[in-house]
């Protein structure tokens, strides 16, 4: 299999290449040039396959040439082994629509872990003996502490992961600040989460200094954190009468990563009546999909933080194939957005993209009322960004084909204080992560300086 990017101009590589390199080196993003296809007899087959079968049918093809079916299957053991489920990820029905798919069984309670211990198996992987990289990255919260918790302890890999000084929550920060690794350095930033990102981006600009530390990167823009999350729509819609019934699915959603997943499955083969992009007040995805206008405006700071986006960097990669997969007109559009901040979608991209998605904004009163619901009457806490998964989900069933699926994209003990709110009730942490308020904190703390943050990594790694 080999991966292309979606601007046009950097080389084609396998599946080990693209892992490494993340980001293509012409600014664009990397995708499989062309689809695996899941048969209705395959998919027939999943309904009864566990977990680490279903990944290793959905993977196979796209590994194919960087990895053997021994190495595989070893690799998704290793990444799942672990989770607090024997289902790995269990689906939950609300009512006679409405089913909950948990995604927050794994080491740090949200979804991001699904993919990331994936992919700190594979960089572990494919790092040769003796090679090594320095991982550098920034958080508002989920992705730090599943990125920590994936390559804690690995040899061949240093991480050093940023987050803003007092603003990350004390479950999110203790996520971080326990894991007791020598290759784990957690830097609290005097500054903003703006501040962190700019400070990683420029560590990346700096062509000497990546190529001196192999700087490398974990977000969401890593083919291979996708490829990991195709493998549950397939678990679930399998389990729920596909491929003979359709099944729609709700995402709150973000970078767009999660929903992008989806919508690699439904080119896979499978039955998806419909995708439902649920954003919060940040609704540029929102805006795009359903008038055409993806414009950047000010991050508004919500409940849901993981979803407090403004630019969604995966919906490039949907873009590609509204550009009918032509690189160079991707790269003139992106061009013209990053000038601008703005990029208009013609009424034929988003009839194209409407044969799938749907979009759906929801305010902190909608957020909300879908807790209270599903507390009250199914008996289920819930968090706030699955909140806003489930208010769209109930808000637009009428266009959703089939039984509809609300991604839970984190344990509601990530966020207790939202919750409390809306349902009067303290969630409490499961018990194996209990541990969190004994252990001792460890972090730098850093100014938002980029000079200063070199030499610590220099130092350090
Ligand atoms: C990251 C995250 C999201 C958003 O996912 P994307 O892939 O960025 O769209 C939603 N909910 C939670 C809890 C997250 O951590």
């Amino acid at each position: 299999m080999h991966y292309q990017s979606t601007r046009g101009q950097a080389p084609d590589l396998d599946f080990r290449g693209a892992t490494l390199a993340g980001l293509a080196t012409d600014g664009g993003l990397y995708l499989p040039a062309e689809w695996p296809r899941l048969s209705p007899q395959t998919i027939e087959t999943l309904a009864t396959a566990s977990y680490a079968e279903t990944a290793f049918t959905v993977m196979r093809p796209f590994v194919e040439g960087a990895l053997s079916d021994a190495e595989l299957k070893t690799l998704i053991a290793q990444a799942y082994g672990d989770f607090g489920h024997a289902a790995v990820t269990p689906l939950v029905e609300l009512d006679h629509r409405h089913w909950l798919l948990e995604l927050f069984h794994g080491p740090t309670l949200a979804f991001k872990d699904v993919a990331l211990q994936l992919l700190g198996g594979l960089f572990g992987h494919f790092l040769a003996d003796g090679e090594r990289i320095t991982i550098v990255g920034a958080t508002s919260g989920d992705t730090g502490s599943a990125a920590i918790e994936a390559v804690a302890g690995r040899p061949g890999i240093t991480i050093f992961m940023l987050h803003p000084q007092g603003r990350v929550s004390e479950v999110q920060r203790r996520q971080m600040t326990t894991v007791n690794a020598p290759n784990v350095h957690n830097i609290a930033v005097d500054g903003s989460f703006d501040d962190c990102q700019a400070l990683v981006k420029s560590l990346f600009n700096d062509q000497p200094f990546r190529a001196e530390m192999q700087l490398s990167a974990v977000n969401s823009i890593n083919w291979a954190r996708l490829l990991a999350q195709i493998v549950y729509y397939v678990h679930a819609a399998s389990r729920l009468g596909a491929p003979h019934r359709q099944v729609s699915f709700s995402v709150p959603t973000g970078n767009f990563g999660d929903v992008f997943a989806g919508y690699c499955a439904a080119r896979m083969g499978l039955p998806i009546g419909r995708l439902l992009v649920a954003t919060n007040v940040n609704d540029i995805l929102a805006r795009a999909l359903n008038a055409g206008d993806y414009s950047v405006g000010q991050v508004a700071p919500t409940a849901t933080p993981s979803m407090d986006i403004q630019v969604s960097s995966n919906f490039e990669r949907l873009l590609f194939d509204l550009h009918g997969r032509d690189g160079a007109a991707l790269a003139a559009t992106m061009a013209s957005f990053e000038a601008t901040g703005r990029m208009a979608l013609s009424e034929a991209q988003r009839a194209e993209a409407g044969k799938l998605f749907l979009a759906e904004r929801v305010d902190e009163t909608g957020m909300m009322q879908a807790l209270a619901w599903a507390n009250s009457e199914c008996g289920q806490l819930l968090d706030p960004h699955t909140g806003v998964g489930l208010a769209a989900a109930r808000a637009r069933a009428d266009e959703l084909p089939g039984p509809i699926v609300t991604l839970a994209t984190a344990h509601p003990a990530k966020f207790p204080e939202a919750v409390e709110r809306a349902t009067g009730v303290h969630p409490s942490l499961p018990r194996r992560v209990q541990h969190l308020f004994d252990r001792e904190e460890r972090f730098e703390r850093l100014p938002a300086d980029a000079e200063a943050l070199k030499a610590h990594i220099r130092k350090h790694a």
